[in-house]
């Protein structure tokens, strides 16, 4: 053996023995580094990309500026530092709420995205309350369907990194699938079989109709689709369009006509008139719009307004606290339906995923497939014999092609990290 050699020999030797001593030490450190960059579930970067879904038959609702058509969408795509990616979707309307394709995407990419940077994907409730410390809240929180993107991103990233689909992630049973109810919102009473015949072509077998404002023509129109499905769930929603004497007047000639509920006939800051209402017992009176955090709920439960709430993530900012408001009415005893502001395939995936964890028995008022004619999914959702499947993967349990995402924003997106 050389010199050379030797010394080398006694280097590793020496090397090996001073390494051996302190593998206690360094194993444990490294172990700790490599299990903090594979659960470093910090924000690292937020991209949101406005869009409008195409859409297909009448709808009130999808008009926007400068003859803009179709349903707003904002997408939401949010990077963990350990490359998780979790996708949400806003989905506001100008003629439903305040909020528009302009002012959500403001919102999202200089307000709320912008505080979230670096916060944990996992805390849904702290995110909650930086996006309020970015814009404040109103009379209850503000831009609750520009928020509702954020919310089911970070659900989508909580659901990945735990490998839960939504209702594991809340410890519930897992549904297959859910029945859909179809929208009618005819403009003549001849439209109205025709728009049925539509529906059940497509296996749908419960109704749900827009009413307000002229209660002669709504009672008209509840006959007609009573005759015509004479057994099935059938359910009106107002969206606040009656003033409060004109929804006295109509709730006992809609119960008469068949209807089962009656949603929203008021605008929600007529208090006085939605306890009128639920004291006449006509109806069951459902409320939506206005009805954003579970406080807001629990003071119009208190205040003897309603008998149930008609659900939607969207509205109340995102599905953490509509699970709030779920759990609320349950233990309550009251009534809740589930409903939706036909949804675009990603926010859709959130609403199936929550009723289906929480058992809803009503069908669902989720008509983005029945009016929306693009997809975002690898696998986008198909409706059979009236009823969608739940994503039962992990997150909202979808598959999102970017592709398709870009070509519907037409390549306007907006990075934030
Ligand atoms: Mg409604």
């Amino acid at each position: 053996m050389n010199r050379k050699h030797h010394r080398i020999q006694k280097f590793n030797r020496r090397r090996f023995i001073q390494t051996a001593a302190a593998l206690p030490f360094i194993v444990p450190a490294l172990k700790q580094r490599l299990d903090a960059a594979d659960s470093d579930m910090k924000i690292r970067r937020i991209e949101i990309f406005p869009a409008r879904y195409p859409m297909t038959g009448h709808f009130k609702f999808f008009t926007g500026p400068h003859g803009s058509l179709g349903r707003a969408a904002i997408f939401v795509k949010m990077t963990t530092e350990n490359g998780l990616v979790g996708w949400g979707q806003s989905v506001p309307i100008a003629k439903w709420s305040y909020e528009t394709l302009e002012t959500g995407t403001i919102a999202l990419k200089d307000y709320f995205a912008p505080v979230l940077i670096g916060h944990d994907a996992t805390d849904i409730a702290g995110a909650y309350k930086r996006m309020s410390t970015a814009i404040a809240d109103g009379n209850t929180t503000g831009m609750p369907i520009s928020r509702a993107g954020i919310d089911l991103a970070m659900h989508d990233l909580s659901g990945k990194a735990a490998s839960k689909s939504l209702a594991q992630l809340w410890q519930r049973p897992q549904r297959d699938k859910l029945t859909l109810s179809w929208t009618l919102n005819p403009q003549t009473l001849d439209q109205v079989e025709p728009l049925m015949d539509a529906g059940r072509e497509r296996g749908f077998k419960h109704f749900n109709i827009k009413v307000a404002p002229d209660p002669t023509f709504d009672v008209a129109l509840a006959k007609a689709v009573r005759k015509y499905a004479p057994d099935t769930f059938l359910w009106a929603d107002a969206n606040g369009g009656y003033d409060p004497a004109t929804a006295l007047l109509a709730a006992p000639k809609l119960a008469d006509a068949g209807v089962d509920v009656l949603e929203a006939p008021i605008k929600p800051n007529r208090i006085s008139g939605y306890q009128a209402l639920k004291k006449q017992g006509a109806l069951p009176i459902l409320m939506d719009e206005g009805v954003i955090t579970p406080t807001d709920l629990r003071e119009f439960i208190r205040l003897k307004m309603i008998d149930g709430v008609a659900m939607k993530h969207s509205r109340c900012g995102g599905l953490l606290s509509c699970k709030e408001q779920i759990e609320m009415i349950l233990s309550e005893g009251m009534m809740w339906v589930g409903s939706g502001l036909t949804d675009p395939d990603i926010s859709l995936a959130g609403a199936l995923g929550i009723y289906g964890a929480y058992g809803l028995t009503k069908p669902a008022a989720l008509n983005g497939p029945q009016f929306l004619t693009a997809d975002v999914f690898k696998e986008p959702f198909k409706v059979e014999d009236g009823t969608l499947r739940i994503p039962t993967g992990p997150g909202l349990g979808i598959e999102v092609d970017e592709t398709k995402v870009r070509e519907l924003s037409k390549g306007v997106s907006y990075v934030i990290e």
